[in-house]
């Protein structure tokens, strides 16, 4: 079956609220590239959304997969445990920033990971606010929305939302007038301090990198600042790593660039490989505040998960996926500060890793762009390559390739994407 039949029965039998970003199925794909069932190659510069850093179809995850499903598929940890679980938690204490005693949980997504910080910031604080930003993008269920920033397409119409949450601004240099890390800090801790009070503060939860919300890296200092006023106030300082963690940005944790350990951290997307596992990792003193029982959930850490992201994290390790990242940023940066030099309408190229960004605006203003960011990702996909669009305004055009895309891939996809930028130029 061709796309456009398989299109014709999605019509029928998918609901319209779940969208996809290109017209074409896929039938296979691996490291850098889709195949679709037309016959068409994809290059891939969304990893599925940043989840398959190490290709589609790593070998070691396909196999680790292939032999735990042979073994058992599920007995719930909560249950009946396994060694694999074990071994992902411990990964995770190792990885993430600090040496401190930690202790870790696992849950299905991302949105899932979040809940459970707050439910344990909460828990261990016995307060109740969770300060959030602007711009912020944490997840799609309840109190995930309310934690999200943007109304279209995530909160329209989906309210009430969950109380006690509460949006701090966020450090956004091309944005906020060029305030430094500790300036921002400031502006965002006196609204915490005004409107929520220190004492009530459960959590200060954020993106290192924004994801969704734009790819909105924070001017240096603004993560340590507002680090070192939770630990001060008493308040559990929370990393939402799901897009930014596991080599994205060229470090196993965005944190890491700026020597910020936070209390706790989530963890998803990029973690197993493209299977569904997500956690939450922390201070040993605060994930045991729970009561036993607390945590938890059916499928939470599913075994072939496990199983899946001990293997693609063995695969980071040996391929080396941080300095792949750092490689990949040092083949994008050139080409896309050459098109931005040229007049396309780009306000900043941004990011760190193989997590980068253009933000397009009218010429001569800030003021974003967001229909022509659509008419370059559409040129884009009609030649072949796969880009994302993102940010608040809708005019971010992101780019996430899979960390074992080969320079060839890249030189192919940055030649059609800088030709759909170069062809569409503003005014
Ligand atoms: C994707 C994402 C989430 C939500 O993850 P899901 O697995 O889609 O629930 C939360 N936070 C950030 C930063 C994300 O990028």
């Amino acid at each position: 079956m061709n796309s456009e039949e398989l299109h014709k029965r999605r019509g029928a039998a998918v609901a319209r609220g779940v969208t996809s970003v290109i017209p074409s199925y896929v039938e296979r794909a691996a490291g850098g590239s889709l195949h679709d069932v037309d016959g068409r190659e994809w290059i891939d510069f969304g990893s599925g959304i940043a989840v398959t850093s190490v290709g589609n179809s790593a070998p070691r995850v396909v196999a680790a997969v292939r032999e735990q499903v042979e073994r058992f598929t599920h007995t719930c940890f909560m249950v009946a445990p396994y060694e694999s679980y074990v071994a992902v938690c411990e990964q995770l204490a190792a990885l993430t920033p600090g040496t401190f005693d930690k202790r870790a949980a696992l849950f299905n997504s991302g949105a899932e990971a979040v809940e459970n910080a707050v439910k344990i910031a909460r828990h261990a604080t016995g307060r109740q606010a969770v300060v959030v930003f602007d711009h912020a993008y944490h997840g799609r269920t309840n109190l995930t929305m309310a934690l999200t920033a943007k109304s279209m397409p995530y909160k329209h119409r989906f309210g009430p939302f969950a109380p006690e949450v509460y949006r701090a601004p966020m450090s956004y240099p091309l944005r906020d007038g060029g305030l430094s890390g500790e300036q921002a800090a400031a502006r965002a801790i006196d609204v915490i301090e005004k409107q929520v009070g220190a004492a009530n503060v459960a959590a200060v939860l954020i993106e290192p990198i924004q994801g969704e919300g734009g790819f909105v890296v924070p001017a240096p200092g603004f993560l340590p600042a507002l680090a070192a006023w939770a630990r001060s106030a008493g308040a559990v300082f929370v990393a939402d790593e799901i897009q930014t963690g596991f080599c994205r940005t060229g470090a196993w944790f965005a944190c890491e660039h700026e020597g910020v350990e936070p209390d706790l951290v989530t963890t998803a997307k990029g973690m197993a490989g493209g299977l569904p596992l997500a956690g939450v990792v922390g201070r040993a003193e605060l994930m045991d505040a729970v009561h036993p029982g607390g945590l938890g959930g059916t499928y939470g850490g599913n075994p072939i998960a496990c199983a899946a992201a001990l293997a693609a994290i063995e695969t980071m390790r040996e391929l080396d996926l941080n300095t792949a990242a750092q490689r990949i940023e040092a083949w994008f940066r050139p080409r896309l500060d050459a098109v931005a030099a040229a007049g396309a309408g780009i306000a900043e190229v941004r990011g760190r890793g193989a997590m980068l960004a253009v933000e397009l605006v009218r010429p001569g203003t800030i003021e974003p762009d967001p229909a022509r960011a659509a008419a370059v990702a559409r040129a884009c996909h009609d030649a072949g390559l796969l880009v994302l669009t993102c940010g608040t305004y809708g005019n971010v055009l992101r780019f996430l390739p899979p960390l074992v895309i080969s320079e060839e891939q890249v030189t192919r996809g940055l030649d059609i994407l800088a030709g759909s930028l170069l062809a569409q130029l503003p005014g």
